[in-house]
């Protein structure tokens, strides 16, 4: 992987990594599919991960100018934290890919038993080493970590030298390799490791990215090259990287661009050049898979595998690491933008074990403040700061502060809610948008855009829409929020909620003389927050040929694409319904727009209307109305019928999900509707007539 991409005399000259020279990717221990997977919603609580991996840094230097401070390490374990924590709000997240649920703890404790930095420092032209000039040749690394190195089964070792030549075979040439490393098939052998060049390792992604390193760990758990082999064969289990979530790719991947260079994955996806085992520059780096966590478990569960004795909680009292070494803390929260009293779930994400949590939400009530992840209500409209405290068993403690990082707001709006974007500020009053990778450089989202000169809005009628420039998007993947104000939907029964828009759309089918074809399609989903901004529920999913408003689909391109290519005219738009009925009562429901990037097309949303429709029904009229009423007495559904009847009953979750389902018929009169213990929370009760007459209500359950 590199880090230096300059251009000298139009050519590009770059970094790679060498371990692909060295060695071929092991066959996983066992086939993938029976690896133990730890997969778990995003919205689990996982604080600390299930891996922990004692490290220690021996630092290989001539002077000043090519070691290393102990700051700068530490900024570099902190990179290997964000990364493989894929911790939302830090720099090392992005909404594609996953935690890998794996921590880098540098060592406190020698071999010896004393404590130590976790960092060595050895002249190279002193004993040990006695090295002529100050870069290693690889050919005399064996001799390196031999003399160097701490016990393989102990400690997991990283070399940073000042420069690493031999790889062409002659030792005076340092050019070209950044950093490499090899497999855990070979057991605790002395070989194993990772060797960095100096100047890769640091923290900063705007500096020395860090990424060299975590490109480098990866390969140490197991990771090959997505370019390795090419596009390979089909079976994706056993050729290219053996991974078959990772698109095969042609070739390594210098620049992020819109490419397919393999036709044989299925489904057939474009490159994925972002992937930290490809070769992109560190700041374009984002994240690891589903199967890449897959196949790094694999090696991580198999005894003979260098990985094994590494995490065992025995070590990690020997090496000074995990719970009885350093510790970091961060967190991040389901929702940011919330009304008083939302539930808002808090997520700590913590290197070191900690045992201790010490939350302080200013002014925010927490169900449990030593939780690592604490439901809070913040009582009263305004800016938060939070700040978390961990501590672990070795004593050490750090904090964590996040400055105005809830906002509370009161105001809920009355129906209808009208948005046509033609007014000049935008996001417009009420309205928000989220970037969730804005820390990421991800500077796209969702953006105001239009012209009287054709008119740019919905059907050509107005002026000004609202889109995602999907098209110019660099990121894969990007997820990008546009949230409305909270809405009364406390309307009479007599009345359904509806929410329409108007939008515009083409995915994009694109190919080159270097690029096989393919569809490029994003998505849209909507999705409805009951609470105000806590919890959320899809409502609308599209995406691709289904999203979009052109005749054909998803119109043909081949060659080069300099421009976007879905512009709406009065003709490509169409108007989509989402029934709301459901959500009827609550005061204080939420409306989330979220794109999803699949590197395709334009995309305009207009006209967003949150409205009343009387509703219609044309089953039996003369029971509809009165037929029976719906209430609550003293914590139980009531029921009261004009006449006999037979009911049906439906109880869901705030989530959606279907508690139970009854029917009884009933005679006339009052009647009281039993339902099992309920545990804290919102409910709906949906009860329905044998004529079709539907009501709603909704249930709160304070424990
Ligand atoms: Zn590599």
């Amino acid at each position: 992987m590199f880090l230096l991409l300059a251009l000298i005399e139009g050519a590009i000259c770059a970094q790679v990594c060498g371990t692909s020279l060295l060695s071929s990717p092991p066959p996983s221990p066992s086939p993938l599919s029976t690896v133990r997977r730890h997969s778990w919603p995003d919205t689990a609580c996982r604080p600390t991960a299930t891996y922990t991996i004692p490290i220690v840094f021996h630092v290989i230097y001539s002077g000043e100018t090519d070691s290393l401070s102990y700051d700068r390490i530490m900024d570099q374990v902190h990179r290997l934290f964000e990364d493989y924590r894929r911790l939302p709000g830090g720099g090392g997240f992005t909404p594609k890919g996953v935690d890998m649920d794996i921590e880098f703890s540098l060592a406190t404790r020698d071999p010896q038993g004393q404590p130590t930095t976790g960092v060595v420092y050895w002249r190279y032209d002193q004993p040990p080493l006695n090295w002529s000039s100050p870069g290693l040749c690889v050919q005399d690394e064996y001799a390196m970590k031999a003399a160097t190195g701490w016990p393989r089964d102990k400690y997991l070792n990283i070399w940073v030298v000042p420069a690493i030549c031999g790889f062409s075979g002659n030792c005076a040439d340092c050019s070209g390799i950044a950093g490499y490393a090899y497999y855990p098939d070979i057991g605790p052998t002395v070989i194993y490791g990772s060797v960095v060049g100096a100047p890769f390792i640091g923290g900063s992604l705007s500096g020395r990215g860090g990424r060299t390193l975590v490109h480098e760990l990866g390969h140490n758990l197991g990771l090959a090259h997505p370019f390795e082999g090419g596009c390979g064969t089909t079976d994706c289990t056993t050729s290219g990287d053996e991974v078959c979530d990772t698109p095969p790719t042609a070739q390594e991947n210098f620049r992020v661009q819109r490419q397919n260079t393999c036709d044989n994955d299925s489904p057939d996806l474009p490159d994925d050049p972002r992937n930290y085992m490809d070769y992109v520059d560190d700041a374009s780096m984002s994240h690891f898979t589903s199967g890449q966590k897959s196949r790094a478990e694999s090696f991580l569960l198999y005894p003979p595998s260098s990985l094994w004795p590494l995490y065992q909680p025995s070590n990690l009292q020997l090496t000074g690491a995990g719970p009885y070494g350093h510790v970091k803390a961060a967190f991040w929260s389901e929702s940011q933008r919330v009304l008083p009293g939302t539930p808002v779930r808090f997520h700590a994400v913590a290197a070191g074990q900690p045992h201790l949590y010490e939350w302080d939400f200013g002014g925010g009530i927490a169900d449990d403040p030593h939780s690592p992840c604490p439901r809070v209500r913040f009582p009263s409209p305004g800016a938060y700061t939070v700040r978390l405290i961990v501590e672990n068993l070795s004593g050490r403690k750090d904090t964590f502060v996040r400055q105005n990082f809830i906002q509370v707001d009161d105001s809920i709006w009355h129906l209808p809610l009208r948005e046509g974007w033609e007014g000049a500020l935008f996001p417009p009053s009420g309205f928000s948008i989220e970037n969730l990778d804005a820390g990421q450089g991800g500077s796209r989202t969702w953006e105001r855009w239009g012209s009287t000169t054709p008119p740019r809005g919905g059907y050509g009628l107005s002026a000004y829409s609202v889109r995602l420039p999907f098209f110019s998007y660099s990121r894969y993947g990007e997820r990008d929020y546009l949230l409305s104000p909270a809405l009364d939907f406390e309307v009479d029964s007599s009345y359904d909620i509806q929410l329409r828009f108007a939008l515009s759309y083409a995915c994009l089918d694109w190919g080159s003389d270097y690029s096989y074809p393919l569809e490029y399609t994003d998505t849209l989903r909507v999705w409805l927050s009951p609470d105000g901004g806590g919890q959320w529920e899809l409502i609308y999913e599209k995406g691709g040929r289904a999203l979009s408003t052109r005749p054909e689909g998803c119109p043909q391109y081949r060659g080069s694409l300099s421009r976007a290519v879905h512009f709406p005219d009065s003709t490509s738009w169409r108007t989509d319904t989402v029934s709301l009925q459901r959500y009827r009562g609550i005061r204080g429901a939420r409306i989330r727009f979220e794109g999803v990037c699949g590197w395709g097309n334009l995309l305009y949303l207009d006209d967003i209307i949150i409205d009343t429709v009387r509703r219609v029904n044309t089953h039996q009229p003369s029971y509809l109305s009165g037929s029976f009423q719906l209430g609550e007495e003293e914590n139980h559904p009531v029921i009261q019928l004009t006449h006999a009847q037979h009911l049906t009953w439906v109880l869901y979750d705030v989530m959606g999900r279907r508690v139970l389902q009854e029917e009884k018929a009933f005679p006339p009169g009052k009647h009281t509707l039993s339902l099992p213990p309920l545990g804290m929370g919102m409910y709906f009760l949906r009860v329905s007539s044998a004529a079709g007459e539907t009501l709603t209500l909704r249930l709160l359950r304070i424990q």
